[in-house]
């Protein structure tokens, strides 16, 4: 059918005319232990089930199929330039750790449909630890390691876990972070208790044990060194994983997705989108804590049968800890990667490097360049795609979608991109653009409106809230007036060739060096600040990041303000109150304390003017503004 498609307006078309026969032919790229019965099951919109009736395992489609045709091929190559240590599992060898970590986490009492949250760094148990939930039906909920004990709590709380598996500690230009009393303190403020640690030792930070709750990863993985342990084979929608993803409110959302669906989207991604090969190399830069980690370091590449770089450390740092703005390309030449994934952030950093690093090494392995997680500018995109001669390819998605909306599939053909879009609808998305508040459809080019999707979602998307479907319902199906449609928060437009434009985000989410943020999180954390009485956090433009939080506070004790040495202290207490709480990810580049904020005469904060004045733009109409002279002085502290 589609194979003999190479035209991509015939194969989007075919998906979503004929769902169930493209979808059908997709699940033949992955093993099923028992076929499904019914490939789409939408009899409950907005909730989808795909693949009913299959019966199926991520680490069996990503492990244990592999073993018969490359069993002594690289899976996973770890490779740290903060430790200095490189490292490769061949599939077999991922095979046998993957069961020890399994049997480990049976044998701390990990079952079916268990939580185990992992909160570990770049390392290789990371990956054992994701796959071998996955073996057992467990589910796992993966908590960026950059995050902090207010943040981990909130997700301990959520997700309630039997048994967290972690690390001491994790590194950063060279410098240890310990990871074990953040978790230590994050239990501590959870009401939620796990059973068990698991605890990775790499001798970077010290780790205090909690007796006959704390265990050593060394020591179970030496009890289970001939361990084997059976795929358990899961309904489709059986649970994967939950990730947590900002929002508008201050709680994070678990996002959960289920197993066949995300299984049979990341092998076709990996065919049409990305277009990567068994025994070929993927290299992407993220990290197992977001998204992209789960299904383009761990699951996506493995299931294709491809060897994948889990890459510890900055991307201007060699091996040896000096600096080296060649290290990725370095590896590129190395490994002969075929696939690469970044950000644009990382980008800009290099850029800042010397150009000939570009020329150093043979790159001549590498087909594309994937960049996602955050608005690609052109001059950004022109200097990488000048530079390593290779397609750059911009893919706009969520955590919410598990894989890319809008892309190039550059496995089904290879349109040219445009500067400045990421592409194209992807096959199974139904995307419009609505107008925010009456709901009518934009069909003329140019015409700005809200990005959605319609009903079906596509396999791999979130199933749900975790352990909350009228959160599911409401965030996303409900926003658009007389509509129910998915909404994905961003404006776009769409030209004449349908090719797409991201325009920002509609909510308070803000975007940090591709990070996900919500400004109600960074708020409530300075409100706890005894001295706040009030807080806005907005997210300002930043050559590098993209965009940064700054953060305005109006003091209980408003004299304090006009006092230099007492206002400096304070930003310093909100600063590292925002770390503790939440991560330095989330610390707001400045602080700056004003008398009031500007508000509507309803009292609604206006975020979006304070953003305009700090990026020097046009407030817009301000009519609804209580006092407009609070903006002068939010002006004139800038
Ligand atoms: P996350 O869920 O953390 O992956 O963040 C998703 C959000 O990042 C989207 O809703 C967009 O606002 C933004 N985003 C992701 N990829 C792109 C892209 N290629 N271009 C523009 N914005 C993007």
């Amino acid at each position: 059918m589609q194979n003999t498609l190479t035209n991509y307006s015939d194969f989007y078309r075919q998906s979503v005319e004929q769902p169930d026969a493209f979808w059908a032919e997709q699940a033949q790229l992955i093993d099923w232990h028992q076929p499904f019965s019914r490939v789409c099951n939408d009899d409950n919109p907005p909730f989808v089930r795909w693949f009913e009736g299959g019966k199926t395992n991520l680490c069996h489609n990503a492990v244990d199929r592999h073993l018969a045709a490359r069993a002594e091929q690289a899976a996973l190559i770890c490779v740290s330039s903060e430790t200095g240590q490189e490292k490769i599992y061949s599939f077999k060898a991922l095979h046998q750790e993957v069961q020890r970590m399994a049997a480990s986490l049976q044998a701390l009492g990990v079952q079916q449909g268990d939580r185990v949250l992992i909160y570990m760094p770049m390392m290789a148990e990371a990956a054992f630890a994701m796959l071998a939930c996955a073996r057992l039906g467990a589910i796992h909920c993966v908590v960026f390691g950059g995050f902090a004990s207010g943040s981990l709590a909130s997700r301990i709380e959520d997700a309630t876990p039997k048994v967290i598996v972690s690390a001491d500690g994790g590194s950063r230009g060279g410098k240890a972070l310990a990871y074990k009393p953040l978790l230590d303190e994050a239990i501590r403020l959870s009401s939620h208790k796990p059973q068990a640690l698991l605890l990775a030792d790499r001798g970077l930070a010290p780790m205090a044990l909690v007796a006959g709750r704390d265990h050593l990863w060394s020591d179970l993985r030496e009890q289970h060194l001939d361990a084997q342990v059976a795929c358990a084979w899961l309904d489709a929608a059986a649970v994967s994983y939950t990730i947590y993803t900002s929002g508008t409110t201050g709680k994070p959302k678990g996002v959960q997705r289920d197993t066949g669906g995300y299984a049979v989207a990341l092998a076709a991604s990996l065919k049409h989108i990305f277009d990567g090969r068994a025994g070929e190399t993927f290299f992407s830069t993220s990290d197992i804590g977001w998204v992209v980690g789960h299904s383009y370091i761990v699951y996506g590449p493995l299931i294709a049968g491809m060897s994948s770089i889990m890459y510890e450390g900055l991307p201007t740092q060699g091996m040896d800890g000096k600096p080296n703005g060649g290290i990725w390309w370095q590896l590129v030449e190395k490994y002969r990667v075929t696939v690469m994934f970044s950000a644009p952030t990382a980008v800009r950093v290099l850029k800042k490097q010397d150009p000939a690093l570009l020329t150093k090494y043979d790159l001549s392995s590498l087909r594309a360049l994937f960049l996602a997680g955050e608005p690609l500018d052109e001059p950004t995109a022109r200097w990488i795609s000048e530079g390593l001669k290779v397609p750059i390819i911009d893919n706009y998605w969520q955590t919410e979608s598990g894989w890319p909306i809008l892309t190039i599939a550059n496995g089904v053909e290879k349109k040219p991109s445009k500067f400045g879009s990421p592409g194209v609808p992807m096959y199974g998305y139904k995307v419009k653009l609505m107008h925010e508040t009456s709901g009518e459809e934009l069909t003329q080019p140019g015409e700005k409106g809200v990005l959605v999707i319609e009903s079906p979602t596509p396999p791999g998307f979130m199933q749900t809230v975790w352990q909350d479907d009228a959160r599911f319902i409401n965030t996303y199906w409900k926003s658009i007036a007389g509509k129910t449609v998915y909404n994905t928060f961003d404006w776009g437009i769409r030209d004449a060739d349908g090719y797409y434009f991201i325009l920002g985000r509609t909510d308070d989410v803000i975007n940090v060096a591709g990070h996900r943020l919500g400004t109600r999180e960074i708020e409530e954390s300075i409100s706890g600040h005894a001295q706040v009485a009030e807080v806005a956090v907005v997210g300002v433009a930043d050559a590098l990041k993209g965009q940064v939080a700054m953060a305005f506070v109006v003091l209980k004790d408003a004299s304090l303000m006009a006092d230099e040495a007492a206002s400096l202290k304070l930003e310093g207490e909100i600063m590292k109150r925002v770390d503790g709480d939440l991560g330095a990810l989330a610390r707001p580049a400045r602080v700056r304390f004003v008398s009031a904020l500007p508000k509507t005469r309803s009292g609604k904060l206006l975020r979006r003017a304070i953003q305009a004045v700090c990026e020097d733009r046009d407030t817009g109409d301000l009519t609804s503004m209580e006092d407009p002279a609070v903006l002068q002085q939010i002006r004139e502290r800038m």
